[in-house]
């Protein structure tokens, strides 16, 4: 039985009783005299005028601002800190109303419970970091798997229903805390079966079994002959790029015969793909360009001895110019390792130099195609159609969504561009996540929009709120919408 003085939260399904000061189970609603209240603030952006003023700190920004409304749509009210309303048939806790440049607009907010969700993790890396298809876990737990490398970077998906509610408790918890980390900007600890481990934080450099990331590759073993060879024309005879994707060899790639580049005699092992260009040299691995090699010249075979000649300079090279060597054939043709002559050094360097830093990129993903279109129209349909007819602008905490399409409204948004710890939980298990509707009040009342439940920006200026300076490269929420999945 309750204590008598909790009281009954009502913003989930698990219906906590919370007792006078404590909390429920997610810590974002509290027993505060009696009263439930949702305890972290309610953030609201107030738009930056000019470049650089969003660096102003917020206390500052607090004592300039003097409790008015800023005019002409200037204050924006995110869902961050507004609550949950649930059964979904009930109106989200706000509905506000807005006129910008004249036109009446209302902007939808709620913190969606989102139990199909998840991170797409782009980790730019070379390094094999697992088989694709593989789990990764967190504590031991599955999490998530390793899905199809980009250019550059390897590609995680993590959460899901599956790995949230489809498995034990254990599982969905571990899987959760750990969207939930990264979603606010907090590094992961994650291991891929058969593959490494990582540590893992969005807009910082990846980890990879403790050795920080420090590049992106310039592009595949060919790509960076295509880009350098006229550099080393007449200073070397031979280059081999090491790549786990494609290695390239400078005298067979049709960048070194455009430039008149002759043969050398040169063998590699592997897969020829097209002429100066070999797959599969050796196993991936998080050595030599995203393979296991320790030693490079392990995927030359024998010189051919009717083209090649002692004194031959070969250059070998990794796609981040991270790994290099430099080897002249002796008198049986064989390569002796010599230092790299300065002429070459440059060459390595402008590799190094074309390599961008590596980051960890996150992006939350969930579906907002539900049922908690039922807290912004009786006519949840019409939501949907108004977000692909380029009616509503979706925002997630005032920042941009990228929304597929297709049917629903399923989104991205990159968790950088967010204002902090914009994220909560609850045990369910799912993640909670502002989001913001933002339409004409005119086309608010077309799609049946809870009219009855619009209150003015001003009227809930009185109550305490948190005022961030919005991103200046973030469109603005009340700019005109582009097109379904434009920015
Ligand atoms: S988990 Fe949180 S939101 Fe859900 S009922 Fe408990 S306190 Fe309320």
């Amino acid at each position: 039985m309750p204590d008598d003085d909790a009281i009954r939260c009502d913003a989930c399904p698990v219906l906590c009783y919370i007792k006078p000061g404590r909390t429920g189970a997610c810590d974002r609603y509290g027993n505060r005299d009696g009263q439930l209240v949702r305890l972290d603030p309610h953030v609201l952006l107030d738009r930056a005028v000019a470049r650089g003023e969003s660096v102003v700190p917020f206390l500052e920004r607090e004592r300039e601002w003097d409790g008015n409304v800023v005019g002409g749509g200037g204050s924006f009210v995110t869902a961050i800190g507004a609550g949950t309303t649930y059964p979904d048939y009930k109106p989200a806790p706000f509905i506000i109303s807005s006129e910008v440049e004249g036109v009446d607009m209302v902007t939808v907010v709620t913190e969606g419970i989102f139990s199909y969700c998840g991170v797409k993790l782009k980790i730019d890396t070379d390094r094999h970091l697992g088989p694709e298809t593989n789990l990764v876990r967190a504590q031991g737990e599955p999490v998530g798997h390793v899905t199809t490398s980009e250019y550059g970077s390897q590609m995680l998906s993590l959460g899901g229903v599956r790995h949230l509610t489809g498995g034990t408790r254990h599982e969905g918890t571990v899987t959760c805390t750990t969207l939930l980390d990264l979603c606010n900007g907090r590094a992961a600890e994650l291991s891929i079966d058969e593959g490494a481990t990582i540590t893992v934080q969005a807009g910082k450099p990846p980890i990879v079994d403790g050795v920080q990331e420090e590049r992106m590759r310039v592009g595949c073993g060919s790509a960076t002959i295509g880009m350098f060879a006229k550099q080393w024309f007449n200073k070397v005879d031979e280059v081999v790029v090491v790549d786990d994707h494609i290695t390239g060899v400078l005298s067979e790639h049709q960048a070194g015969k455009l430039l008149g580049i002759p043969e050398t005699g040169i063998k590699l092992k592997g897969r020829r793909s097209t002429p100066g260009r070999y797959f599969r040299v050796a196993e991936p691995g998080t050595a030599w360009g995203g393979t296991n090699l320790q030693d490079p010249l392990s995927i030359l075979k024998d010189f051919n001895p009717k083209i090649a000649w002692p004194g031959l300079r070969l250059l070998m090279v990794s796609t981040t110019g991270e790994h290099h060597a430099y080897f002249e054939l002796d008198e049986a043709l064989c390569p002796v390792e010599k230092s790299l002559p300065a002429a070459l050094s440059e060459s390595v360097a402008r590799i190094k130099e074309n390599c961008e830093p590596a980051l960890c990129t996150v992006l939350f993903m969930a579906g907002a195609g539900g049922s908690l279109r039922a807290g912004v129209t009786e006519n949840p349909v019409r939501l949907t159609y108004s977000v692909r007819d380029a009616l509503t602008r979706v925002t997630c905490g005032g920042a941009p969504v990228y929304v597929w399409p297709g049917g629903g409204i399923t989104f991205m948004v990159d968790v950088t561009r967010m204002p902090d710890n914009a994220f909560g939980y609850v045990p369910t298990p799912a993640l909670v996540a502002p989001i913001e509707f933002t339409l004409k009040m005119a086309d608010y009342a077309a799609l049946g929009g809870y009219l009855g439940e619009v209150r003015s920006l001003s009227s809930i200026l009185s109550d305490e709120k948190q005022h961030v300076v919005a991103r200046d490269d973030n469109p603005w929420p009340f700019s005109p919408v582009k097109r379904q999945g434009e920015l």
